[in-house]
């Protein structure tokens, strides 16, 4: 059956000595505990090789924010995914709703992203959601079903098998507006049925589906309770140790 996971994304947030600082405290916080979740943390670039050394990482996961598509050369200033998992990270985001409005990046783009991840062991954070007109205007569905099918549909099963996906309505995330539980649910389901239809029931019930979107500790309960909430990918909580391991205690 599929895991439940909470994943933080740090962002541009955090210089190197005040990441490893951050890593440590999570890290010494979950070695007192024993979560019910699988735990991984999300962080710059810089800070991958330095984070890898200090965590247990039987406790707690290691991930990029992001990675290039192309797999190595003249592309000045972008990190490949064979880079990305030389360092000991395990995961990778993609497709965030940042990447995709401030970077331009395109489901053609995301899909070569996905394929160098997956060919250098990298397990995809794939992020999908909509913005507030598609929310209010109802094509939200079609949104995220087009986002899933375009970026990850030339996959295999056992490639999809792979993959977390993230939905994240773009209204919510650093908002402070939190999608309700059962709005959550509602697109969980759906996305879950788009993955059947195409993977077949196995494929889909092993689907890990992330909420994000200002979740905290004091909402992430009501949200992880509902059967196709799986768990969160956390952002502005994620930079304080304690609210992220909030998060993480709220799998009981
Ligand atoms: C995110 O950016 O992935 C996110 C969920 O951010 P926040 O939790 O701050 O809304």
């Amino acid at each position: 059956m599929r895991k439940n996971i909470v994943a933080g994304n740090w962002k541009m947030n955090t210089t190197l000595p005040e990441g490893l600082e951050l890593a440590k405290q999570v890290n010494t916080l979950l070695a007192e505990e024993c979560p019910k979740c699988d735990v991984v943390i999300c962080v710059p670039f810089t800070h991958l090789a330095m984070v890898n050394e200090i965590i247990d990482k039987n406790k707690l996961g290691l991930g990029a924010e992001n990675c290039a598509d192309h797999k190595s050369g003249a592309y000045t200033g972008e990190i490949s995914a064979a880079m990305v998992a030389s360092t000991g990270a395990g995961y990778v985001i993609l497709g965030h709703s940042e990447r995709r409005q401030y970077y331009g990046e395109t489901s053609e783009i995301l899909r070569d992203k996905v394929r160098l991840a997956l060919d250098n062991g990298l397990t995809p954070i794939f992020c999908i959601g909509e913005v507030l007109a598609e929310r209010e205007n109802g094509s939200y569905f079609d949104v995220v079903k087009k986002q899933v099918e375009e970026g990850l549909f030339n996959l295999d099963a056992a490639e999809f098998g792979k993959v977390i996906l993230a939905y994240e309505p773009v209204w919510a995330i650093g908002t402070g507006k939190t999608a309700t539980a059962d709005q959550a649910q509602e697109i969980h389901a759906f996305i879950r049925k788009t993955v059947e239809e195409k993977y077949g029931k196995e494929v889909a019930d092993n689907t890990s589906i992330l909420y994000g979107g200002s979740c905290k500790p004091s909402n992430a309960k009501e949200l992880f309770a509902k059967p196709d909430v799986d768990g969160g990918l956390i952002g502005g909580a994620a930079l304080e140790a304690e609210s992220f391991m909030g998060i993480v205690n709220a799998f009981e």
